[in-house]
């Protein structure tokens, strides 16, 4: 066989390894690697390690030399050079080397490219800047290492892989870093609700994260540069550093009128070679077919760079090898938590029309006995009628890497839901569970397929139909830090001695935290001819999807920064006391931290505190919740390296019952005295709500409110003249009552009810309705019935009769409307 003469362009990821391979096939070729920077083989991935001091030596980042990969691969490398074009018909390379300007041809026998993705700078104005910096190779570090040397404050614009990294790093460094992403979440290729406990997380570790937010001009300023956004805000910042995205490096290609794909990488086959049968592209700059969706994509990892180099050069000295195509599995750092995922997302499959199921599961990263156990928020999305897996995204702060690498494959071998639950996996406390998180997945996701489990989605909770009702099957404790409005609350232990509250004729929408008692719920009830679903993932998917946990952040302990004037403004530090109380609630998920807390406030004396420590990310949104309804002082609050969250809380005067949550019940007490409609619709509303809320509710009728709970047709009472009289002249129930304003005869009234109906409003009667389910009591003031000539029988159904003493009694000390 004669020497063949390969050339490289591109030295590092693909570059190198293409390179590598080549020597191991064979040993007699002619290989020459150009690169245009001063580096081979670097670790691209590791330089915001190194801007953030987690990867102290910068050696470290020179996986191995131009020198030492020569001595023992014998290429001829050469760096600081750059292949500035091709001549395809004479299958040779003009090559310039930029340290002495020389022009030179190498002629080939096959080429590979490997020129990568360049980061991209959008045509903003000032953009051209050169403190506006890009990180992609050794230098690019270098210069932001320099730059923001001895800096206070720095803006990272795009929250994708490399701007979230670049971000935490500069936190890290204990610069004050604000986050700039046009969209509505970081981490465009995950599901935005999975994006959104990074959000939480980021404002928690100190980042400033603007979402839905661009930057539409860089001003360079005495103090370094203005960023003037989208929102008309400015914000001054000594370091900026640009991170939206990277796009293919096809001048090169297109130049030699390679084929370029429709997403603008380099068209290649699953031989890895171009449009001209010399020449091979990897890497960075090429177009791959994703795996599941079967669309070109561009998915720029380090994984499929590598495999692409390998079988390139398999396929240039003489192996069939086949690229097998991307799925994206990748995963990213955001201080104590990663963020995984692999193969399709929710938000592909809904922009393709892929048909698909979800479920999510939140189980312990490893027994939660065993120390150290976080939760991981796993979602699994599958073909709705065979159960083949798709994909799969996770968040958490340990063992995500795992289970997503446990998709991956399943995907990869066109596995099922099934599959998933039968997988055979490492089990130790220290490392899992005897039912890991992906067996797990699969039981739950099993179950939906045989039909074992129906399920719905927050979507559904959001905005139920008129004959489905949210049932909470959680426990009060629980549902004293938030539940889904509109809910009724009846715990899983007491389900089956209240069965008599539920109706045939309805469905049930229920939940509890995580989905696991509503699953169990959902048994109890279907067993007993009750039409239920459950909420897969539970309130703790509610919570993420409606991102109400997002604006959480640490409880400042220094100084902040007005970021949109540059200017350093002192935060009123608030009085830390010592704890006088240490409580370990790691590895215990809601309410778990919350019960233990409750009991350790218990024994302490009034203004003292007590420290916690939870590893549930949960736990953040809860704790203010839970201090604001106790009385009690959230002192501090932050996250601790390493996957945890630490807060430091006060027992205050006042607070005492506090200790306990919701010290006796809240009340809430509505005088309803009018029978305009939409007054009683305004009781109804607040009624139903403040009930979904967790509060106990009476609505007390005095007066014309009474004519609300009248029945519609004609009751055959006793009654004298004037009582007939009465009883005639007023409304009888809530189909027949008028608008306070604007009534117009009629008129403003049927046209008010058909607004309503168009969007969706409940009627008054439905209202009334709902109010009784979930526990709203309703007494009618039997002086008021009295004086007007209404009888008990001319009332719906489980009305109370009662007077003001019992009225007052119900106040106490709580909150009350008068309508
Ligand atoms: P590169 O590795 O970028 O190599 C291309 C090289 O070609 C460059 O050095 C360039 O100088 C050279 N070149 C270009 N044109 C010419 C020319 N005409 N002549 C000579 N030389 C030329 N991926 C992951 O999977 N996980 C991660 O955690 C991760 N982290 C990252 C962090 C950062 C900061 C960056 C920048 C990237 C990260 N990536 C990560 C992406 C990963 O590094 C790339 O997918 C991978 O390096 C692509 O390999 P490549 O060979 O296509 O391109």
């Amino acid at each position: 066989m004669s020497k063949k003469k390969l050339l490289i362009v591109g030295g590092v990821a693909g570059g190198a390894s293409a390179a590598a391979r080549a020597r191991r096939l064979d040993e007699t070729a002619e290989i020459i690697m150009f690169e245009r920077g001063p580096n081979i083989s670097f670790a691209n991935c590791g330089l915001p390690y190194h801007i953030g001091g987690t990867i102290k030596e910068r050696e470290k980042l020179l996986v191995t030399t131009p020198e030492q990969t020569t001595a023992k691969y014998n290429f001829d490398i050469r760096i600081r050079t750059e292949v500035i074009s091709i001549d395809r018909k004479k299958k040779e390379v003009v090559a310039k080397n930029l340290e002495t300007g020389e022009e030179y041809t190498e002629s080939y026998d096959a080429l590979i490219l490997s020129p990568g993705g360049e980061p991209i700078r959008p045509p903003i104005p000032g953009i051209e800047n050169p403190n506006v910096m890009t990180l992609r190779n050794l230098p690019d570090m270098d210069r932001i290492i320099e730059h923001i040397d001895g800096k206070k404050t720095a803006a990272v614009i795009g929250g994708g892989f490399i701007g979230l990294e670049v971000a935490e790093a500069l936190q890290e460094r204990g610069i004050k870093t604000t986050l700039i992403e046009l969209a509505p979440q970081v981490m465009g290729p995950a599901d935005p609700e999975m994006a959104a406990l990074l959000h939480q997380e980021l404002r928690l570790f100190g980042i400033d994260l603007r979402l839905e937010t661009s930057v539409t001009e860089f001003k360079e300023s005495e103090e370094g540069i203005s960023l003037i956004m989208s929102d008309g805000k400015k914000l001054t910042v000594d370091a900026t550093i640009l991170a939206i995205g990277v796009r293919p490096e096809t001048t090169l290609a297109v130049d030699a009128g390679l084929k370029i794909g429709e997403r603008g990488g380099i068209r290649v086959d699953d031989h890895m070679k171009t449009s001209d049968e010399h020449i091979y592209a990897v890497g960075d700059a090429v177009e791959v077919i994703d795996f599941v969706t079967r669309q070109p994509a561009l998915i720029p990892l380090a994984g499929p760079a590598n495999r692409q180099a390998r079988i390139a050069a398999d396929n240039i000295f003489g192996r069939d090898s086949i690229y097998k195509d991307t799925q994206g599995t990748s995963i990213c750092k955001v201080f104590n938590m990663a963020i995984g995922m692999t193969g399709l997302s929710e938000k592909m499959a809904k922009r393709l029309d892929i048909k698909y199921e979800k479920i999510y599961v939140h189980p312990a990263s490893h027994a939660s006995y065993y120390p150290g156990s976080h939760p991981i928020t796993f979602k699994l999305i599958f073909d709705p009628t065979t159960g083949k897996v798709l994909g799969a995204q996770a968040v958490g702060a340990e063992g995500v890497d795992k289970r997503i690498d446990v998709v991956a494959v399943a995907i990869r071998a066109g596995l099922n839901v099934t599959d998933l639950s039968e997988f055979e996996l490492s089990y130790a406390p220290p490392f899992g569970s005897a039912k890991d998180v992906i067996n797990y997945a699969g039981f739950v996701a099993e179950n939906v397929i045989s039909g074992d489990a129906r399920i719905f989605h927050v979507d559904a909770a959001i905005k139920p139909k008129k004959n489905q009702k949210l049932i909470d099957v959680r426990n009060k404790e629980e549902v004293g830090l938030g539940t889904i409005p509109g809910a009724k609350n009846i715990a899983l232990e007491e389900l089956r001695e209240n069965l008599d509250q539920f109706s045939k004729g309805k469905e049930y929408l229920i939940f509890c935290q995580a989905g696991l008692r509503g699953y169990l719920a959902c048994r109890i009830l279907e067993q007993n001819g009750i039409k239920c679903k459950n909420l897969s993932g539970g309130y703790k998917t509610y919570m993420m999807v409606t991102e109400q946990h997002q604006q959480i952040s640490a409880i400042p302990e220094e100084e902040t920064m007005n970021t949109d004037t540059g200017e350093k403004t002192p935060s009123s530090k608030p009085e830390i006391r010592e704890p006088v109380l240490t409580v370990d609630a790691c590895g215990l998920q809601c309410p778990g931290p919350i019960m233990k807390l409750k009991s350790a406030l218990e024994s302490v004396k009034t203004g003292e505190s007590i420290c916690i420590t939870s590893t549930d990310p949960g736990f953040v949104s809860d704790i203010p919740a839970w201090c604001n309804s106790t009385g009690n002082k959230l002192d501090k609050l932050e996250p601790v390296k390493g996957g945890s969250y630490k807060a430091l809380i006060t027992k205050c005067a006042g607070g005492e019952a506090s200790a306990s949550i919701h010290s006796g019940t809240k009340r809430f007490t509505n005088v309803v005295f009018s029978s305009d409609l939409d007054k009683a619709l305004a009781a109804f509303i607040i009624a139903n709500g403040a009930a979904s809320m967790g509060y106990e509710v009476t609505l007390f009728f005095t007066f014309w409110g009474i004519n609300i709970l009248r029945k519609k047709e004609k009751v055959n009472v006793k009654k004298n003249p004037i009582e007939k009289m009465f009883g005639m002249m007023m409304p009888k129930g809530a189909k027949k009552l008028g608008l306070s304003q604007m009534n117009m005869g009629g008129v403003g009234k049927a046209m008010i009810e058909g607004i309503m109906n168009k969007k969706n409003v409940a009627t008054l009667s439905e209202l009334i309705a709902s109010a009784q389910e979930n526990g709203v009591r309703l007494v009618v003031c039997t002086m008021s019935m009295d004086l007007m000539g209404i009888k008990s029988e001319e009332l719906i159904d489980g009305i109370e009769e009662g007077g003001v003493a019992m009225y007052i009694d119900q106040i106490g000390g709580n909150a009350n409307l008068f309508i």
